[in-house]
């Protein structure tokens, strides 16, 4: 076993770090405030190759691994978890159109995402329907001849707003006895007539990433624009759900790992009763226990992307790291801010955006209670 970052990797994270530090930390505090964005850094990222980073080179990818990915997502959540979001959740979907569309589909939808000339987004959640996809998700898609007509509606769809296609899961074949065989996933391209998007304001985090609710009103789609096989859709997203849950678990550590450096460079310059607050033992175990987290996180995050690239994909080991990074996120970010005191209080001080910031990576791709679940299930059949 070696713990050894590669050479290239080591250039990746190298990198990484450098063009987030170039590039984030002037815009951080107005996307936030404003929850705005400025394209211009996707577009940036894209050229130096760090959106889809494990998407194969006959796509336009560097095809590289999801360990590759997990190491760009930490070092850019650490200069700004937004604008770490907003550059690299760019092509969240290209995971299915790579492993499940047609060679076609494959050279239409994935090069445009690495160039950095298309945006993607996935569209699962619902108003009424979101742990239960399988069971509650209503949108339909029938089909009429070449064509699906879909209907019905979306939530909360990161990029809904900024994509040029979204991947959906829609009902197909709502009558089928069993619930996991009812959907499919197709693309819609978000130009298409009776498609409406509207952006979300008022998110407590992540404000430069764009949130939307979307409105499928009789919009028609040609049938190969379905990914897959027909009733595939739960399989589908299950695999979307399994890759981007240890980027999610990356993210969480890069948040943790913010609030740990904010915390080391506060606590040694801030006196209290005559002395540093990192002379006392209070604020030094905190800062013991958030290294040891972070390392424990990092772990569990490496090894779940490390076998994914290996070709296994383990739910309770990826739902272990999302689950476990998640909390240790929130926790870190709460115990930076108590150890800025009043001034982590203030929009100024970064640990106020990494306290907002952090939750996030307890709720989407899966909350904390259903990686719990995914894992307790495969733990106890
Ligand atoms: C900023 C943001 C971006 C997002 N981006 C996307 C996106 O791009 N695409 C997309 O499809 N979705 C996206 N989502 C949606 C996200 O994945 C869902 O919000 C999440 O899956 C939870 O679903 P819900 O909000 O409907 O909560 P619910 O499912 O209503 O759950 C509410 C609470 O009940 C708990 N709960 C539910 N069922 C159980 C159970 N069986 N046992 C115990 N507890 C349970 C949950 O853990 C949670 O705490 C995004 C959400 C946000 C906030």
């Amino acid at each position: 076993m070696d713990f050894e970052l590669s050479k290239e990797q080591k250039d990746i994270v190298k990198a990484a770090k450098e063009f987030a530090e170039g590039e984030f930390p002037d815009r951080a505090e107005e996307f936030d405030r404003d929850e705005s964005f400025d394209e211009a850094i996707f577009k940036n990222a894209a050229e130096l190759g760090f959106v889809g980073i494990w998407i194969k080179e006959e796509y336009g990818g560097a095809g590289m691994g999801i360990l590759e990915n997990c190491l760009i997502f930490e070092e850019f959540t650490v200069v700004d978890p937004g604008i770490a979001i907003a550059v690299l959740a760019s092509c969240f979907g290209a995971e299915v159109i790579q492993a499940f569309g047609s060679e076609e589909q494959k050279k239409r939808y994935l090069p445009p995402l690495v160039k950095g000339e298309a945006v993607m987004g996935s569209a699962l959640t619902e108003p009424d329907a979101g742990s239960d996809l399988a069971g509650a998700t209503s949108t339909t898609a029938i089909r009429e001849g070449d064509e699906y007509i879909i209907n019905g509606s979306k939530m909360f769809i990161t990029n809904g707003d900024r994509a040029n296609y979204l991947l959906c899961f829609v009902q197909t074949d709502p009558d089928h006895p069993n619930r996991h065989e009812r959907h499919s996933m197709i693309m819609v391209e978000t130009d298409r007539k009776g498609f409406e998007a509207s952006h979300l304001t008022g998110k407590l985090g992540i404000r430069a990433s764009d949130t939307a609710e979307l409105s499928f009103n009789n919009v028609r789609v040609p049938c190969t624009n379905l990914i897959g096989e027909s009733g595939n859709g739960f399989i589908e997203s299950m695999h979307l759900f399994n890759l981007n849950r240890i980027g999610v678990a990356a993210q969480a550590v890069g948040i943790a790992r913010s609030a740990l450096e904010e915390s080391i460079k506060h606590v040694k310059k801030r006196f209290a009763f005559g002395a540093p607050l990192s002379s006392f033992q209070a604020i030094q175990f905190k800062i013991a226990d958030m290294f040891t987290w972070i390392q424990a996180g990092r772990n569990l995050v490496y090894e779940a992307a490390w076998r994914v690239d290996q070709g296994t994909i383990d739910h309770k080991l990826i739902a272990a790291a999302k689950s476990f990074c998640g909390q240790m996120a929130v926790k870190c970010a709460d115990m930076a801010l108590q150890m800025h005191g009043g001034y982590g209080y203030l929009a100024e001080y970064k640990v106020q955006r990494l306290y907002r910031d952090a939750k996030i990576t307890e709720l989407y791709e899966g909350t904390t209670e259903i990686e719990k679940i995914i894992m307790a299930r495969n733990l106890l059949t």
